[in-house]
């Protein structure tokens, strides 16, 4: 055989040879030419659900695990072996990028919120029986004794560690986490060049481009209905925009009644006792869910008057507050710049 004949028939082998291991080492890779698709991706972490849609060629779905599972392993005060665990037990750890930029953007937010959303709370979260660790008995002296181990300011970072005044500082990021879930989820859709999608995580809300209609994404506000259940659903108003980020918070469904004393999980960190004003919800849009989410717990200690004071003063901040009225009735109060993304608000308030 000429060597010239030997070419021709190895040559094309080897192309296939190659092309073989190709494929095999990357089986993905044929995917990521099929035609984009709108896929939803549904199920529970962190004791709530997920809910996400979003328009890419492939199904994102175990990416996106891996990386709830990851930001719980930082986060999650119920997951032992999380960062926050270990800071709340003492155990000497090294802290990571998300445990570092809720504990930044916290702080920030405390300062911001005269001490109303602090993530020190977490004793007293714990004691009225709202917590990661047992309910206990609550007197005044009780509640007086943990107030000297709450504070935003006995605290601080350094080094990557978590340095504290006392030893018996806890942390709880349940009113900052799953709002930065959400940035962190979009983050990585963002990564994957989608812009068309929808972040849901326990209800606060990530959301750019459109549906599957073409139309702007419409979430919706539910009435503070009490449902200790979670189950059910009215709706107070819609809320439109082509790129948002939403949490909302409120005082309808965690809650438990003390001798007819009212308890919700929302604590003032300055007074120690859960708060009980006619606020009942309050939903916050800002650049990020994880902003979103501190402000409108910020907004639930604070109540109404203080609240839309405090989202007023931040630019690119905006607030819907839903408040008791008496009789059974509700109003709904919002920041002048929250009108352009509420439409319908009181067609639906009764
Ligand atoms: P929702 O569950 O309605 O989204 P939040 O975002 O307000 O509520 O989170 C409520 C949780 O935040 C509580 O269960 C508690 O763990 C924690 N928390 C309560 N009060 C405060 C506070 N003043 N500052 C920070 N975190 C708080
Ligand atoms: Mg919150």
């Amino acid at each position: 055989m000429s060597k010239q004949k030997l070419i021709t028939i190895i040559m094309p082998a080897m192309l296939f040879l190659i092309a073989g291991i190709f494929l095999f080492a990357f089986p993905d890779n044929k995917t990521d030419n099929s035609e984009p698709q709108y896929f939803v991706n549904r199920g529970f972490i962190f004791g709530t659900y997920y809910n996400i849609h979003y328009y890419a060629p492939q199904d994102l779905e175990q990416e996106i695990l891996e990386r709830l599972q990851r930001f719980d392993n930082s986060l999650s005060a119920f997951n032992p072996q999380s960062v926050i665990s270990k800071v709340n037990n003492n155990v000497d750890t090294v802290t990571d990028s998300y445990f570092e930029h809720v504990f930044n953007l916290a702080e920030h937010i405390s300062e911001l919120s005269d001490g109303a959303f602090d993530l020190t709370v977490a004793p007293l979260v714990n004691v009225w029986g709202f917590g990661f660790d047992s309910r206990d008995k609550v007197s005044s002296a009780v509640i007086d004794s943990l107030l000297d181990i709450v504070g935003y300011r006995k605290v601080r970072l350094e080094n990557h560690r978590v340095v504290k005044t006392d030893p018996r500082v806890k942390l709880d990021a349940g009113a900052i986490a799953k709002g930065y879930s959400c940035d962190v989820v979009a983050e990585l859709l963002e990564q994957h060049h989608c812009n068309s999608y929808l972040v849901d995580i326990g209800g606060e809300i990530v959301c750019r481009g459109s549906n599957s209609n073409g139309e702007p994404w419409a979430i919706g506000i539910d009435k503070p209905i009490d449902d200790p259940t979670g189950t059910q659903h009215k709706l107070q108003a819609i809320v439109r925009a082509p790129h948002l980020a939403l949490a909302t918070s409120g005082n309808y469904r965690q809650f438990y009644y003390d001798n007819g004393v009212r308890r919700s999980h929302t604590i003032d960190p300055r007074t120690g006792y859960p708060v009980n004003h006619e606020l009942l919800s309050a939903s916050v849009v800002a650049p990020t869910c994880a902003e979103a989410d501190a402000l409108a717990t910020a907004c639930m200690v604070l109540g109404q008057d203080k609240a839309i004071e405090l989202i007023s003063g931040i630019a690119d901040a905006e607030c819907m507050l839903i408040c008791a009225n008496g009789n059974d009735s509700t109003i709904v109060m919002m920041t002048e710049g929250m009108k352009k993304y509420v439409n319908d608000s009181t067609s639906f308030a009764h």
